[in-house]
């Protein structure tokens, strides 16, 4: 996490983490009107931060927030944050948020804010979890369906059940849950998107009700140009018991394999393995960091 010696990007200026502050009567605070990202940093490269900083105005957007930078501006922005505290392999944490001019729920006028952290990498599973494959348990919270929230948006209000579902299941000894959707179908993990592997290709639910994640359309491509067959279709949870092999994706997650859910294995990790290969040489992890930090242009 930033230490109080990290330098902020908050609202235009790099400040010490200290002098990052906001108002305890921040709309966001109150009524969740905030969006954010993750981005991971792979020797001083940020991945795909085109596509994050995309994603970013397109979720503030969606909650009605007009942001008063470019993406050209908060791109630099990054890679100052990155430059800044040194950052060669990490996480970067852009968050967009409502200010505190009024605490009426109407509040189209109030200031909207944006802040830049970023810092050493923290891995959302366990290390040996990850290497073994993690255990899953079917959470009882569900995605719920688009019109009842901005589900294809990053918003932070839709993370409560996230964090209600990774409490759950780390409570009963498990490192992630399985959220299914409103309609009992396979939707994801708390932070991240699932691939079940059936034959020899990928099975992935439609996000029509769930972040459509960058590295879950990276893994996509990435599946094609190996020649491993992709099929993006509704998935329910009696399908695990064909899967051979289940990863999920995420910024943060990577390519995780899984190796239990609920009362259902699995075994391999052929497909798996070739997927991780094939990201980790897209991201470059593992290569030496550069001196100075050197960021992408
Ligand atoms: N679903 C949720 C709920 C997430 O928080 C994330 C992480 N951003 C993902 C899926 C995966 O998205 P991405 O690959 O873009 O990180």
């Amino acid at each position: 996490m930033p230490n109080l010696e990290n330098k902020i990007w908050f609202d235009g200026k790099l400040v010490p983490a200290t002098a990052a502050q906001v108002n305890v009567l921040t709309h966001a605070l109150h009524y969740g009107s905030a969006v954010f990202e993750g981005e991971q940093v792979y020797s001083g490269r940020i991945f795909k931060l085109a596509e994050h900083t995309e994603r970013l105005f397109y979720s503030a957007g969606r909650l009605g927030m007009k942001v008063a930078f470019d993406g050209q501006a908060l791109e630099r922005a990054t890679r100052d944050v990155v430059a800044a505290n040194r950052v060669g392999n990490g996480y970067v944490r852009p968050l967009v948020w409502r200010g505190s001019e009024t605490i009426a729920v109407s509040a189209p006028n109030t200031t909207i804010h944006v802040m830049i952290a970023a810092w050493d990498t923290l891995p959302p599973y366990d290390k040996e979890a990850c290497a073994m494959g993690i255990r899953m348990k079917t959470s009882d919270w569900v995605r719920p369906p688009p019109n009842v929230a901005p589900t294809d948006a990053k918003a932070a209000g839709l993370y409560v059940t996230s964090t209600l579902a990774k409490h759950a299941a780390e409570d009963a000894g498990y490192d992630d849950a399985l959220m299914l959707d409103y309609r009992g179908q396979v939707a994801e993990a708390t932070l991240a998107n699932i691939f079940l592997v059936i034959d020899r290709a990928l099975h992935t639910p439609i996000p029509d009700c769930f972040l459509n994640g960058i590295t879950r359309q990276t893994v996509i491509e990435l599946a094609d140009e190996l020649g491993i067959p992709v099929v993006e279709r509704v998935v329910f949870p009696r399908d695990f018991e064909r899967a051979t092999e289940v990863f999920v994706t995420g910024t943060a997650a990577e390519v995780t394999p899984v190796r239990e859910i609920d009362d259902f294995r699995f075994e391999s990790r052929d497909v798996t393995e070739l997927i991780i290969g094939a990201f980790e040489s897209l991201t470059g992890k593992g290569r030496a960091v550069p001196e100075p930090v050197e960021t992408m242009k």
